[in-house]
């Protein structure tokens, strides 16, 4: 019997276990500790934004950026239905609407073109996804964001490494998100982080990320806050994480290239990003061709020891948002999307398995 590729493994091989121990041995176990400060400069360089604050999970870091851009009732804030719940979950948290927009055929992702049908005068901010590690077209967002006056929200939780015209994804809006967690490209287990460009905005979403308490003057509270705060134990694992992005990039970027070369005569079709990106390639995706049955062709790779995830639903269909809405393109990807093991551990061997389980897969 071969063993079982899954989808992803985190590639903790570094340095993460020795600096984990050093949280344990010195005490500094709880959002305290040094970890923290060289986690958020870590993400900071890679980024190239001035500034950087961690938050406990991605989740939680798209609600305080919209918190602190003062999105709430009777707000809306258009977001692409085809994304993963989070980036709408946390429109739902502040009280404000979401308004689901289409994506475009070729990239998957927010169609620009949407903007003009869908900005009222409650548009409070855009939320593009950078899904699977390509990035959004964001010179055509900020144009009409900016003639608008709407806020920018990049939910950056599937493309750190990520960059369009060689400036990361993140930093053209006012406020970049990530996600640390164990599938992430740079994991801490659960983690997350905002990132500006704004030392204003930077410094109201440290204060709230820690109950709205003074930067200066301890237990006194100015605003009301959360506690969205990053263990240092967190942090350590993400240091060493930072330690190795280059490695993990280049290698998630060669698999993703493998995969492409020997899918290439299949009727299968893949992201096509637009013209700029360097992609971060952060699970491997295609779409079936029509007509395949998803649910069938997964579990007959499965059988064959290769563990495959469905893309994710549209919003607009989850019982919670579903207002009868219909986005065609959305609900094709979203149909016939499957994602392919894409971690950096994975072998070229075991990657050729994965294609051959694919080929019969499809055959059958
Ligand atoms: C992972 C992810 C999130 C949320 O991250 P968590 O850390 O799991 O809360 C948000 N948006 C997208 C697009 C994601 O992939």
């Amino acid at each position: 019997m071969q063993s079982l590729i899954p989808a992803y493994r985190p590639d903790l091989s570094g340095n993460e276990r020795a600096y984990v121990l050093d949280c344990i041995d010195s005490s500094w176990i709880s959002s305290l500790g040094a970890y923290i400060a060289r986690f958020e400069a870590a993400l900071a360089a890679t980024t190239g934004a001035p500034h950087a604050v961690s938050v406990c999970n991605g989740t939680v870091a798209l609600h305080l950026a919209l918190h602190c851009l003062g999105v709430g009732p009777g707000d809306e804030v258009i977001v692409p239905s085809f994304t993963y719940i989070a980036s709408v979950n946390a429109i739902a948290l502040t009280g404000a609407t979401p308004v689901f927009a289409e994506c475009r055929e070729s990239d998957w992702l927010l169609d620009p073109a949407e903007l003009e049908r869908l900005a009222t005068p409650r548009t409070k901010v855009i939320l593009p996804v950078h899904l699977y590690g390509a990035a959004c077209d964001m010179p055509a967002i900020m144009a009409f964001a900016q003639q608008r006056g709407i806020a920018v929200v990049e939910d950056t939780a599937e493309a750190l490494g990520c960059t369009l015209h060689g400036r990361h994804v993140g930093t053209f809006g006012d406020i970049g998100t990530f996600s640390f967690f164990g599938n992430k490209t740079v994991t801490t287990g659960e983690g997350g982080a905002v990132i500006a460009n704004d030392e204003a905005l930077a410094a109201r979403l440290r204060q709230a990320k820690g109950q709205g308490q003074s930067l200066t003057r301890r237990y006194w509270h100015e605003v009301m806050g959360f506690n969205y705060r990053m263990t240092n134990i967190a942090a350590a694992i993400g240091v060493a994480q930072f330690e190795r992005l280059p490695e993990i990039l280049a290698r998630k970027r060669a698999l993703a290239l493998r995969y492409r070369q020997a899918l290439a005569g299949l009727p299968v079709t893949f992201q096509r990003p637009i013209e700029g990106v360097s992609g971060s390639d952060w699970l491997v995706s295609l779409l079936l061709p029509r007509g395949t049955d998803r649910d069938r062709l997964m579990a007959d790779m499965a059988a064959q020891q290769v563990e495959t995830r469905p893309v994710f639903h549209c919003a607009h269909q989850m019982p919670m948002y579903a207002t009868g809405l219909y986005l065609p393109r959305s609900e094709d990807i979203a149909a016939r999307g499957i994602s392919l093991p894409s971690f950096p551990g994975l072998t070229d061997r075991e990657l050729d398995r994965v294609v051959a389980a694919l080929i019969q897969a499809l055959a059958s």
